[in-house]
């Protein structure tokens, strides 16, 4: 069986995740309260230069995902980047840190 992630990759996971889902929900409420305020408006022309500054938000906030991903996204004894599309391995490849624990 195996453990779980370290407490540090749990901790720098759960920061992009929320970084991410964030930006996203944020998007959302944007693009709803636009549609709310102008409700006769075309979606198409919703955004325009006047309120296009507000997306800036959410974008900032998944950059900041993907910079918090890139900048802490590795072993914390090493710095050796782990990969983002599979599962954390038991150990790190380079310096053999435990990266799960049970
Ligand atoms: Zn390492």
């Amino acid at each position: 069986m195996r453990g779980k992630p370290i407490h540090y990759l749990a901790n720098v996971s759960r920061w992009v995740w929320l970084l991410i889902a964030g930006s996203a929900a944020v998007f959302f409420v944007l693009v709803a309260t636009l549609v709310a305020l102008y409700p006769d408006t075309p979606a198409n022309q919703l955004v325009s230069w006047t309120n296009g500054w507000l997306f800036i938000v959410p974008a900032a906030m998944a950059a900041l995902g993907v910079y918090v991903s890139l900048r802490w996204w590795r072993c914390p004894q090493c710095r050796r980047p782990l990969p983002t599309k599979t599962a954390v391995p038991e150990e790190c490849p380079l310096c053999g840190l435990k990266l799960r624990e049970f």
